[in-house]
């Protein structure tokens, strides 16, 4: 999921107000408003926005740039915001400048023992598309405008956390990946030190590499020059 670059006051109380609506410790659902069945098969006849002047797509499996980079890809599943799988296959894609960058962060931080683990990366626009339609207005705060497109359908945005490479296990971090409340701010100064600590690890060595965190989710980086792709809306995430 990605939120929509909205920085007014009132989007952050929306933002944070929608945070206090419930507990999120389980993962934020929406009730869609109309069947899902109904709105892929509307958003696979939809166009994307018309874009002139981008760069060829050149997505590469994250997985054979580095094979310590892992994947938990959400939206293959059910245990997402929609409730239901959205993606038939899970694989993590990039643009292939974004990829090699993403390899080079996972080769410094394997001198620490940790891991890269991907929730998302290229998200087809047809799935963006399902997302807005599917979330009732009070909620559209929480995704991406298809007229404008994400970051993740030019296969320049990535989700991801760290794994400790001898274990196996997740580092805690101060919210859960799609969990919308404050917690979910890279700036959050709640959580525990660790907690902290290791979002600051994930920060520090993206941004070594030119990526940057969005302002509402730890978890969510760009890659410099994401404006030069086009929105791609080919299927098989
Ligand atoms: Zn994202």
């Amino acid at each position: 999921m990605r939120l929509r670059r909205l920085r007014s006051p009132l989007s952050l109380l929306l933002l944070l107000g929608a945070g206090c609506l419930g507990a999120q410790t389980s993962p934020f659902r929406i009730t869609p408003r109309r069947p899902i069945a109904e709105l892929r098969a509307e958003a696979l006849v939809a166009m994307p926005p018309v874009e002139t002047g981008k760069a060829a797509p050149d997505l590469i499996d994250l997985t054979s740039v580095d094979a310590r980079i892992r994947l938990d890809i959400r939206y293959a599943t059910a245990d997402n915001f929609m409730g239901v799988a959205m993606y038939d296959r899970a694989t993590a894609r990039l643009q292939r400048p974004a990829a090699e960058a993403l390899g080079r962060v996972q080769q410094a931080l394997a001198a620490e023992g940790l891991g890269l683990l991907v929730f998302d990366a290229y998200r087809p626009w047809y799935v963006t598309k399902m997302f807005w339609e599917a979330t009732p207005d009070s909620q559209r705060v929480f995704v991406a405008d298809p007229s404008r497109g994400s970051r993740h359908n030019r296969g320049a945005a990535v989700d991801l956390t760290l794994y400790d490479l001898r274990t196996g296990a997740p580092l805690p971090m101060p919210s859960g990946y799609d969990e919308f409340t404050e917690r979910a701010y890279p700036d959050y100064a709640g959580g525990t030190e660790a907690e902290r600590a290791n979002r600051a690890r994930l920060r520090r060595a993206m941004e070594a590499e030119g990526f940057t965190v969005y302002e509402a989710e730890w978890w969510h980086f760009d890659f410099r020059g994401w404006e030069s792709w086009a929105l791609g809306n080919t299927p098989g995430a």
